[in-house]
């Protein structure tokens, strides 16, 4: 459980699961020699991986190399299941901005071994998120720049008109294959710029609208 500052008051927040989509962004796809995806592909991090605002995310044993994603979440506000692209909308509570962070050299070993993502994506701490979430009427989520920081130096500078697929579709696809509870997460995934991080870091990450999110990097 986290908390996020939401209509002026904490809100806390109890996803049943954290939907993250991948080469959502044409540059970052191109950057890690992935294929654009025709439809929107996802995968799952547990909800014990998110990490409040002003945490310490933490570089676990063995992880050699750590990579930061700035994304705009969605926080769902009603349950749903094939859920129409036009009725997505109606879903949505609140936007907010996440890191999925990422340990990319397992990454690159699953890849490899066609073995599952959990573990490069799922470790505690793994998905920073906040402090804000800015309700879904109070905010278009397109034409927004999305950025990250490492140690004040700029690393990922993007627009989420960029994202190749409508939020509304995400929804709509993902829950053709899992009900969508409210507090569950979607992370839209990241524009180009990945990179590694290392002890001591401060990493900011920030959309146009919403407060920026501000995390420290700590070897175990
Ligand atoms: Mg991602």
């Amino acid at each position: 459980m986290v908390k996020l500052m939401f209509q002026g008051s904490d809100h806390e927040l109890r996803p049943s699961k954290i939907i993250c989509l991948l080469r959502t962004y044409a540059a970052h796809a191109r950057e890690l020699s992935n294929e654009i995806p025709k439809r929107p592909r996802f995968f799952l991090k547990p909800p014990s991986s998110l990490l409040e605002n002003g945490g310490v995310v933490r570089i676990p044993e063995g992880v050699e190399n750590l990579h930061h994603e700035v994304e705009l979440a969605i926080v769902i506000g009603k349950r749903g299941r094939h859920i129409r692209e036009e009725d997505s909308l109606d879903h949505i509570k609140a936007y907010t901005v996440m890191l999925d962070m990422t340990s990319r050299d397992i990454q690159n070993e699953a890849r490899e071994k066609g073995l599952p993502w959990a573990e490069a994506k799922g470790y505690d701490t793994f998905a920073p998120i906040g402090p804000e979430a800015i309700p879904s009427g109070a905010m278009d989520p397109g034409g927004r720049r999305i950025w990250l920081k490492v140690n004040g130096e700029i690393r990922q500078d993007g627009n989420t008109d960029l994202l190749l697929f409508p939020v509304g579709r995400m929804i709509s696809e993902i829950s053709r294959v899992m009900t969508l509870e409210e507090d569950d997460i979607i992370m839209t995934g990241t524009p180009a710029g990945v990179g590694p991080l290392v002890d001591g870091d401060v990493v900011e990450a920030g959309i146009d609208g919403i407060a920026p999110l501000k995390i420290t990097v700590k070897s175990n």
